[in-house]
């Protein structure tokens, strides 16, 4: 069987590092392995717009931002096609037909549908509180929309974040159940691939609190710039208990380590002894489990680990931060690869609809199907000669 990859973004802003950590990077690195026959990389302007449809322009803007944000990570339109999820008029279709395979019972029951509903807080209660709109039904239906986006490139690789998994579970009932009520094996159960480092799965905000994500500011954007990031990791949460330098700290729960949990490598602690901040002598260290250890005993300053993250986190924003740069110079470029890219996606769900469509037999129309039709149709009405 091919192996095909489907993932996305929603264009309700830049791309962050949680993003990087939980999908981009991943993404990137199987495209580059060589072992994919195709791979489908979706602005999803279309889901942005179920809970932003009163500020289209919002999403309208942040395509192009997130275009450039996968540019940026190393995405390669030679060996990705970039696609706009809205352009491409067959996932409406499909989204349709499955909507009658999923209960209303079965959508509230999904943990990430009820997580995003608190956050947005829509009201239980619209008649009562005029301030507080309801759930739109578009937000609702989502999970079944994605299914759509996935099912329609035949996508068995997606590589997501923790927040994805009801998602890709209830696409997996959906394929089972339009397979067996229809009778053939036409759409195919996708794999969901997680980060492997345990940090990644669900990046926390620079807040500590909630998930990093675009809708709560608590975001370190790839395209910051150093000084940004600087002044970011520096405001950041830690371990309130850690008040003196010499007092013994805690490492979980500390957004400052999962974050070096998340991007640091061995290479930085070389890398980064000459450098840092005129303070060599107290950054003697070969390992995070080193800082971890004296951060734990105590004798290891706060500002001394951020500024060794800072460091290690624009080292590795640096060179996406030089190729946003060169694309940025080149937008008709990169609008030409999003046009592209959504005529190759395109294609490829509409022959994923016409079998989804043979099986469901309402392909009227289509080459012999017709023929079929008016002769199955004239035996039942015999003709009057
Ligand atoms: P929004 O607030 O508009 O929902 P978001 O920041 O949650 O935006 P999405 O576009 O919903 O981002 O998610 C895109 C991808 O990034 C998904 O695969 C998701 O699992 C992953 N992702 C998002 N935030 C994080 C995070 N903090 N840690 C790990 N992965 C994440
Ligand atoms: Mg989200």
């Amino acid at each position: 069987m091919a192996k095909i990859i489907l993932t996305g973004d929603r264009p309700t802003g830049r791309l962050h590092i949680g993003h990087y950590v939980g999908s981009l990077r991943r993404r990137v690195e199987l495209q580059n392995s060589g072992k994919f026959d195709e791979i489908y990389i979706m602005i999803a302007d279309a889901q942005a717009l179920t809970d932003n449809f009163d500020n289209p322009e919002k999403v309208r803007q942040n395509i192009i931002e997130v275009a450039l944000d996968y540019l940026a990570a190393g995405l390669d339109p030679e060996k990705s096609n970039l696609f706009i999820q809205s352009q491409v008029s067959e996932l409406t279709e499909l989204d349709f037909f499955y909507q009658n395979l999923v209960t209303v019972q079965r959508l509230q029951r999904n943990p990430t549908v009820k997580q995003e509903l608190a956050l947005r807080g829509f009201s239980d209660n619209e008649e009562e509180n005029e301030n507080k709109p309801g759930t739109p039904v578009g937000f609702f239906c989502y999970p079944i929309s994605q299914a759509a986006d996935i099912t329609a490139f035949k996508g068995n690789v997606v590589p997501v974040g923790e927040d994805q998994e009801p998602m890709i579970e209830q696409t997996r009932e959906i394929v089972r159940k339009f397979n067996t009520t229809y009778g053939k094996d036409v759409l195919v159960e996708p794999e969901i691939l997680l980060p492997d480092n345990a940090s990644c799965l669900r990046l926390p905000g620079t807040d500590g609190k909630a998930k990093m994500s675009k809708s709560l500011g608590n975001c370190i954007y790839l395209s910051d710039s150093a000084e940004e990031v600087n002044k970011k990791v520096k405001g950041m949460f830690t371990d309130p208990t850690h008040l003196q330098v010499s007092d013994p700290g805690h490492v979980e729960g500390n957004t400052v380590f999962t974050y070096l949990d998340a991007f640091c490598k061995p290479e930085h602690f070389a890398k980064f002894r000459e450098a840092f901040i005129g303070k060599k002598s107290s950054f003697e260290f070969n390992s995070l489990d080193e800082v971890k250890a004296q951060y734990q005993k105590g004798g290891l300053g706060d500002s001394m680990v951020k500024n060794f993250l800072a460091a290690v986190l624009n080292d590795t924003l640096e060179p996406m931060r030089q190729r946003r740069h060169y694309y940025e110079q080149n937008i008709p470029f990169v609008y030409e690869t999003l046009k592209k890219g959504t005529a190759a996606a395109r294609a490829k769900a509409a022959q994923t609809l016409s079998e989804v469509k043979a099986a469901m037999k309402i392909n009227y129309f289509d080459e012999g199907v017709l023929e079929e039709l008016i002769k199955e149709n004239e035996q039942k009405y015999p003709q009057s000669k």
